[in-house]
């Protein structure tokens, strides 16, 4: 009775699978078919039962299926079966379609039977042609290696990076590829990237290089990208050639090395021509001051006038050449501490407290960060900003400023706003640069160095600067101090 109930829901099983499930006898007759079979080979049960298994074999490819079976019949086990070949069945309407099929000896009482599990692997196929047209068409070089190291699949950019024609590559080692220099470190990377298998860069820190067939070497980049097959994980490796980054980098460096050493030497320059022009200015300012300062000399008015208009102009000198000495010295041997701007804001605008009064100047500060920075030139850079949004005030109104700050992405964003002249919308990028003035002196004091300073000391946070303007009603200068 135990049995019998067994063997029912035994059937039952067997008739429900999704599986093409094919019982073929030793001398290649189907005995018996499941319901998925029907549905499969659109034939009718009773039409299969006692037919030779090579009508559902298309005829090209079924010549040797009765060789096939007997030696299953020699050697009865479960496998796969036609390892290594493309194995297609046929529909009664004549479409044929790839399939897998795994075979599997059924001992009964009337003999050895083969059970054979039949799966359409249409879709399978069509994904995999799919993927193969994506890679065949990608940009760059695409490799795909098996567990052992053998290449299965390449792209046409493989064949014009390494001058290797697909026939020449595919069941290599990929070690062919590879340097001579690094082959045997290639296996040992291998080994370990299969103990611990994930889609990656390949030599992260490391210099690699492949070996075109030409035997000329090229630095490139790997990305590695898993592919899951049956019983084993496939790589996709994605080579980029990056000889011509590479000698970019390298021009870039010696760019960059010659334009620090120019910059170092006009800086030097700068130091010793300032440090050296103040010194005749401040004896000509001394001898400016005896001659008027000597009641003997009984200079007359007209002489005071010019001698006076002397000294400001030697005093404008000695300013420039402060802001020049200044400018140069911005950034040596400065460390960054951490700065509570609203009591760095605070002490700047002591330090203008007078002008502040004079101009009547309403100054709204919102709560600011406290953030690691130069403080002596953060001072400066408000300092001057605000200087400026006083100094380049509406002549009808008070000067109302505001200060803020907010953080956007890794960085600090300050804001300082004013109700002044405003900036014509063409000139907004040349006030940061020295000397660049957008005023008659005698219109608005000043020597065109303060921007350009503030410009100097934002980048030496990894910052920027920047203004935003409309004439006639006032100016925003946004500057960006990175968080470290
Ligand atoms: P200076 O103030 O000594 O002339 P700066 O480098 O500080 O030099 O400024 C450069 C120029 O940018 C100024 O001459 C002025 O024309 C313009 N400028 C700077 N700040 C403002 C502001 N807040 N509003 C309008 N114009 C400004």
């Amino acid at each position: 009775m135990e049995i019998k109930h067994n063997e029912l829901s035994f059937q039952l099983m067997v008739e429900a699978t999704p599986t093409a499930l094919i019982v073929v006898n030793n001398y290649g007759k189907i005995a018996y078919l499941n319901n998925f079979s029907e549905k499969l080979f659109l034939y009718k049960k009773n039409e299969l039962i006692g037919q030779d298994i090579g009508i559902l074999i298309p005829q090209n490819k079924s010549s040797n299926h009765p060789a096939y079976i007997k030696e299953f019949f020699v050697n009865p086990k479960s496998r796969q079966m036609g390892e290594n070949r493309e194995l297609y069945a046929l529909k009664k309407n004549g479409v044929t379609f790839p399939v897998e099929i795994g075979l599997n000896p059924l001992v009964t009482v009337d003999g050895t039977l083969v059970l054979a599990a039949i799966i359409d692997i249409s879709d399978r196929k069509k994904a995999d042609e799919q993927f193969r047209l994506v890679v065949e068409s990608a940009p760059n070089a695409m490799i795909m290696v098996d567990n052992r190291g053998l290449i299965i699949m390449i792209n046409k950019q493989t064949e014009l990076l390494f001058g290797y024609s697909r026939d020449e590559l595919i069941g290599q080692k990929m070690e062919l590829l590879v340097p001579d220099r690094f082959k045997e470190n290639h296996s040992n990377h291998r080994t370990s990237f299969y103990k611990k298998p994930t889609s990656r860069a390949m030599g992260a820190g490391r210099d690699l290089f492949a070996l075109k067939k030409d035997g000329i070497e090229i630095p490139i980049e790997i990305g590695l990208n898993l592919i899951p097959k049956k019983d084993s994980q496939f790589v996709l490796a994605s080579i980029i050639d990056i000889t011509e980054r590479k000698k970019n980098e390298e021009a870039f460096k010696e760019y960059t090395k010659s334009i620090e050493h120019k910059n170092q030497e006009l800086e030097q320059f700068t130091y010793i021509a300032s440090h050296d022009l103040s010194e005749p200015l401040n004896s000509i300012q001394g001898l400016i001051s005896l001659i008027m300062d000597d009641e003997e000399n009984n200079i007359d008015e007209n002489l005071i006038v010019k001698l006076n208009f002397m000294d400001q102009s030697v005093t404008r000198m000695k300013e420039l050449i402060k802001g020049l000495l200044d400018y140069a010295r911005l950034g040596k041997n400065v460390e960054s501490v951490e700065v509570d701007f609203n009591l760095l804001v605070k002490n700047v605008l002591s330090d203008l407290e007078s002008s502040i009064k004079k101009h009547e100047a309403n100054i709204i500060v919102e709560n600011l960060p406290k953030i690691k920075a130069y403080e002596l030139e953060i001072h400066l850079l408000f300092q001057n900003l605000i200087s400026n949004a006083i100094k380049y005030r509406n002549s009808t109104i008070p000067p109302k400023i505001h200060i803020s700050a907010k953080h956007v992405n890794n960085l600090w964003q300050f804001a300082i706003r004013d109700n002044g002249i405003g900036i014509p919308l063409d000139q907004k990028d040349k006030i940061f640069l020295l000397f660049q003035r957008l005023h008659a002196r005698n219109e608005y004091s000043g020597v065109g160095i303060g921007l350009a300073h503030c410009k100097k000391i934002v980048e030496l946070h990894n910052g920027n600067i920047w203004a935003d303007s409309e004439v006639g009603k006032g100016s925003i200068f946004y500057f960006t101090l990175a968080v470290k």
